[in-house]
């Protein structure tokens, strides 16, 4: 069967994946070896030294790019090896406009690396389109989509941001690492390129490091194959072998944590300690709609944030969950609980956090693919 006639859940265990030539082996050879031997120079059998190529990489490049309906997939030792990349195709003087609620790590390589190389970035809001507009100039190349965002779970809608730059040169890049290739596509809603960091839902198992790009045009493609053999950030064949290993139970994973987290969110939004819940699956949330129509389902992140309005009376829940583990991170099978304001969001100034609601007493839930009664005991307990 064709990549392109299979259904998520099959794609996600077939897509790229053949027994092993050599020996038959039904799963994907861990191809731990730096390079390969030629017949005569320049003679080989299309591996020549393992920055270049890994047959393991290879499976997994195109498993991803089949899981996202995207033609090339090009994988990095990090999520944030694999923005690297995204950013080195742009030059000095060139400008960005990004999505101002944004993974700390991601505004950090923007401001404090390629900021040094004359790159400019720029933060709007993307409820609508004014200030995105309001930013763009000739010098605007690229477009950096975080959705859902993280922390406070806005949903961006990715075709108005396509059409908004419909025609302009301007490539626009959708970190998808919140939703997953399960819950949504940006290929598929015009966008340029897809990132994820598939050291959260994709490998899904907290045990590997680990970045993607997905593409659907042969020249980006290339360009990035360039950047990733030239820069040298690749992933190694066990990390590759995780990550394959982790998709194949990425769509009945996903769905769990989308149920989990369905349920906790109601759950915490009748909590009398709770003052607000950030979950794109409640009706009443400014997005909703738009997650609707792009998302197949809400996702496994919530984010909430407590009447006493402390960092102190934050920390107190954080310390009291038991099932929920303190932990940066999230998409992994365990549900974990965390402080955006001092671990993943530490690097963003205190002013600009605030000005998105991002206060000092938010607290995020990766909710994981446990039995959700005892999630739910488990959040009351703390909460007492
Ligand atoms: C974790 C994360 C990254 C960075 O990925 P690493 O694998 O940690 O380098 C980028 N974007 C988002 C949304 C993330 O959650």
């Amino acid at each position: 069967m064709k990549n392109k006639e299979m259904k998520f859940g099959t794609k996600a265990i077939h897509a790229g994946i053949q027994p092993d030539p050599s020996t038959g082996a039904v799963m994907t050879p861990i191809f731990q070896t730096s390079t390969y031997v030629q017949d005569a120079p320049g003679k080989h059998k299309g591996f020549e030294y393992a920055r270049t190529q890994n047959p393991t990489r290879d499976v997994l490049q195109n498993n991803l790019a089949a899981l996202e309906n995207g033609t090339h997939g090009i994988c990095f030792g990090s999520g944030l090896g694999a923005m690297d990349a995204v950013l080195k195709l742009l030059s000095p003087g060139d400008e960005l406009i990004s999505t101002n609620d944004l993974y700390g790590g991601s505004y950090r390589l923007m401001k404090q690396v390629f900021g040094k190389y004359g790159i400019k970035f720029h933060y709007v809001g993307m409820n609508d389109m004014d200030e995105l507009k309001a930013k763009l100039n000739e010098n605007t190349r690229m477009i950096w989509v975080e959705t859902p965002t993280n922390p406070m779970l806005n949903v961006v809608d990715i075709k108005k941001v396509v059409k908004a730059v419909n025609g302009k040169n301007i490539l626009v890049c959708v970190d998808n690492t919140f939703a997953s290739p399960y819950l949504q596509n940006p290929l598929d809603l015009g966008a340029d390129l897809v990132l994820h960091s598939a050291t959260k839902y994709i490998g899904g198992h907290s045990d590997v490091v680990h970045g993607a790009i997905v593409v659907k045009d042969e020249d980006l493609a290339n360009q990035l194959y360039f950047i990733q053999n030239a820069a040298g950030a690749v992933p190694g064949p066990q990390d590759c072998f995780l990550v394959l290993r982790g998709i194949k139970t990425l769509h009945l994973r996903v769905q769990r944590s989308c149920d989990n987290a369905r349920e906790i969110a109601a759950f915490l939004k009748r909590h009398k300690k709770v003052s607000k819940v950030y979950y794109p699956g409640f009706e009443s949330h400014p997005n909703h709609k738009v997650a609707k129509a792009q998302m197949r389902d809400f996702g496994g992140m919530v984010s909430f944030d407590l009447k006493a309005n402390t960092k102190t009376a934050a920390n107190k829940v954080l310390k009291s969950t038991n099932l929920f583990s303190l932990a940066e991170s999230l998409g992994g099978v365990e549900s974990l609980i965390g402080h955006p304001a001092s671990m993943t969001h530490g690097s963003i100034p205190r002013k600009e956090r605030l000005k998105v609601g991002l206060t000092d007493s938010l607290i995020r839930l990766s909710v994981g693919i446990e039995d959700v009664a005892d999630l739910k005991k488990d959040l009351s307990n703390a909460l007492k």
